[in-house]
């Protein structure tokens, strides 16, 4: 038996059946590059699902991880610790936010952030509102209520009842979005580019208008920055290409570049929303955790990350737009922001996909025939270069 039916058979005998998994196991990473056990090279550029945006095993983090891990790692948040305000200050320096609360995933993050906006209207504006409007196409997260703000039935199969408190409206639907909110509104969550639902980017006079209605009936703004924040469109947060200032914003996917940490962050008169002991998480922004995402933030910035991905993005963008006009009639659409891209295939792609596998290049199929790109901020020209060879190839068969 192969290293890798040993490894698939142990998967059946010991873990929940919650995950259908590429044909992959990983030995080993570096940069934009994955190892199997056969030793065969793989391409990365999908980085984990937009979190390794630093590439795997990183020396500067590696360094940190080393030195803090033998100094403090977790103590809880009955402490105060150092190691968790550098990272704040770091973090809010980058937005209009005032304060963080951390956490340790992208779905803890939205789950607070539906929390402090229900706890804000109902403690300090005293209103009673608690209803939350999402979008079609979204996805916040797989904890029941970020399911319920999901909206979509695969997710929910199975899981009733679903916790009541969330409506959700037509994508781009401005007039579906006024005749949703009631005075029982208290906010609307968004994904300036949805991932999951496959790589669409908000309209831009549809974002200003849902926001000036927000402001208008006085509805918080939650930007669900999961997987579109953190440099991977062009800026630090994919909200500020439009001018908008989102009450709450949420964070996790790349914030530690591979270790579990989530952030929701909010503007000095929301977070007045949480008290002490309102809300709480043990693990939330201990000091390696915090360390290593203080590293992270440091290395975007000095290395202009956010503009690196905005120009290679856009490279990219063209680059896969020519190899739709080379094969007419394989790619209906090559769309996104920066280093977050989708290639529309025209039919469902399942056998492209795996043919990339099988050439060494990986990426996400979402929604049947989006091929999704989320590679590394630092991924190198060449290897995108090589994939858009890769899939002419492919297509053209
Ligand atoms: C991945 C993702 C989440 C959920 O994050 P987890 O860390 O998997 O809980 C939420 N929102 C968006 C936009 C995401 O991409």
């Amino acid at each position: 038996m192969s290293r890798f039916d040993e490894i698939k058979q142990m998967e059946e005998t010991y873990l929940c059946r919650t995950y259908g998994r590429y044909p992959i196991a990983v030995k080993s990473g570096k940069g934009s590059r994955l190892w199997d056990f056969d030793g065969k090279e793989y391409v990365d550029l999908l980085a984990g699902i937009a979190v390794t945006s630093l590439g795997h095993c990183n020396e500067e983090l590696a360094e940190v991880m080393d030195r803090q891990s033998r100094k403090l790692v977790h103590v809880s948040n009955l402490f105060y610790q150092e190691e968790q305000l550098d990272l704040a200050k770091r973090l809010l320096a980058t937005n209009h936010c005032g304060k963080a609360f951390f956490c340790n995933s992208g779905a803890e993050a939205n789950e607070g952030a539906i929390k402090l906006a229900r706890r804000y209207n109902q403690r300090v504006k005293e209103n009673g509102a608690f209803e939350i409007i999402s979008f079609t196409g979204a996805f916040h997260g797989r904890t029941l209520a970020t399911v319920a703000a999901t909206g979509q039935a695969k997710f929910q199969d199975g899981f009733a009842p679903i916790p009541a408190g969330f409506t959700q409206v037509p994508m781009g639907d401005i007039g579906a979005l006024r005749a949703a909110m009631t005075e029982k509104t208290a906010a609307v969550i968004l994904e300036m580019v949805q991932g999951e639902g496959g790589v669409n980017p908000v309209e831009p006079e549809f974002l200003k208008a849902a926001y000036a209605l927000c402001r208008e009936r006085g509805v918080l703004f939650i930007a669900d920055e999961v997987q579109a924040g953190l440099c991977r469109t062009g800026k630090w947060w994919a909200f500020q290409h439009y001018g908008i200032e989102p009450d709450i914003v949420t964070s996790a996917k790349a914030l530690a570049n591979g270790l579990p940490m989530g952030a929701v962050m909010a503007t000095d008169e929301v977070a007045r929303g949480f008290a002490v002991g309102s809300h709480a998480t043990t693990f939330g922004a201990g000091a390696l955790v915090s360390a290593v995402a203080s590293k992270t933030l440091e290395i975007m910035e000095r290395d202009n990350l956010a503009a690196r991905a905005g120009e290679l993005g856009g490279w990219a963008m063209d680059r896969f737009r020519k190899t739709a006009r080379k094969i007419p009639g394989a790619i209906d659409e090559v769309r996104g922001r920066g280093l977050f891209i989708g290639i529309v295939l025209a039919r469902p792609g399942k056998d492209v996909w795996e043919a990339l596998l099988d050439k060494g290049f990986i990426c996400n199929l979402t929604q049947e025939r989006v091929l999704r790109l989320l590679p590394a901020l630092t991924v190198e020209k060449a290897d995108l270069e090589a994939f858009a060879q890769a899939l002419e190839g492919i297509l053209k068969k």
